[in-house]
């Protein structure tokens, strides 16, 4: 059995190729971990990304992290904040990676943390390009996406056999316009569970041109608002009024909205959400 003090071959990336560090950057470079944190609760991070958290020189952490994780940090780390203030807009990409890639060349190991799993709308993918174009060593610490974990406090299994055979993440964020369109009508055919990760505005239009790419408008879903955090609220409804309805109870963001019979899974549990301590309204 592995020791979870060693490292994992498998998912670091040096420079070089040779799998030893720093030789590539005359032995002064540090480290980068990109770590998913998980959906809230601070509970759901994996023990590797609270290791490496624990040990980091510089944490930069965004909009959607647990503040208590940062009181895992030392108390000398440096914490740097790069999400979003109200009403402001984030820090460009461009000026997180070069944040990343100067501490790390002063030598520092640093801790990238990212709401849920770092590869899921998270722009993990960008930072580690930087990275490897930066020839900095990192290293990839897959988290627990609130795509599936947000649905499963709620209740609501992403598969189950007697509803589903797939689950789809979209995003309802009007993306780059380099972005590829989404396929609704697709999505419509498929016929499986589909997660909306930042779309409580778009909603709207969202369920809008499901409909209208001939999903049946009877379809049930819900909309889960902070998810795995005591704050956590569920509404349910159809895609026919699940907007309304979530405009009603006033959603905010960082909600997703689930689509699909397994919705109705949740309603069979709500027992056991209510005595299990979580919200379910
Ligand atoms: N990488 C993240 C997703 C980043 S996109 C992950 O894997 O979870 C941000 C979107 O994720 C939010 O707009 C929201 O749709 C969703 N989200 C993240 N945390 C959430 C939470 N606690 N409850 C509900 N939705 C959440």
């Amino acid at each position: 059995m592995r020791s979870i003090e060693s490292d994992s071959a498998t998912q670091e990336h040096q420079p070089d190729g040779s799998g030893s560090n720093n030789e590539a950057t005359g032995g002064t470079a540090g480290k980068v971990y990109l770590i998913g944190a998980g959906p809230g609760d601070p509970e759901l991070m994996t023990v590797k990304g609270l290791r490496y958290l624990r040990g980091a020189d510089v944490v930069l952490y965004d909009r959607l992290i647990n503040p208590d994780l940062l009181r895992e940090a030392r108390s000398d780390a440096s914490l740097i904040y790069v999400g979003k203030g109200p009403g402001c807009h984030s820090m460009p990409q461009e000026q997180i990676n070069t944040i990343l890639v100067s501490q790390a060349q002063q030598g520092l190991t640093v801790a990238r943390l990212k709401g849920g799993d770092p590869f899921v709308f998270g722009r993990g993918g960008e930072e580690a390009l930087a990275l490897v174009e930066a020839q900095i060593p990192f290293e990839i610490v897959p988290g627990i996406t609130s795509a599936i974990a947000v649905p499963a406090y709620a209740g609501i299994p992403v598969t189950h056999r007697d509803y589903t055979t797939s689950f789809t993440v979209i995003t309802g964020h009007k993306g780059r316009s380099a972005s590829p369109a989404v396929n609704w009508r697709a999505l419509a055919d498929l016929g499986g569970t589909l997660i909306v990760l930042m779309g409580v505005k778009a909603l709207p239009d969202v369920t809008r041109q499901l409909i209208e790419g001939g999903l049946d408008p009877a379809t049930p879903a819900a909309v889960i608002q902070e998810g795995t955090t005591p704050q956590q609220r569920t509404v349910t409804g159809t895609v026919a009024d699940i907007a309304q309805r979530a405009a009603d109870a006033q959603l905010d963001s960082p909600a997703l909205t689930i689509i699909g019979s397994v919705v109705n899974v949740g309603d069979a549990l709500a027992h056991y959400i209510s005595i299990s301590g979580r919200t379910a309204e």
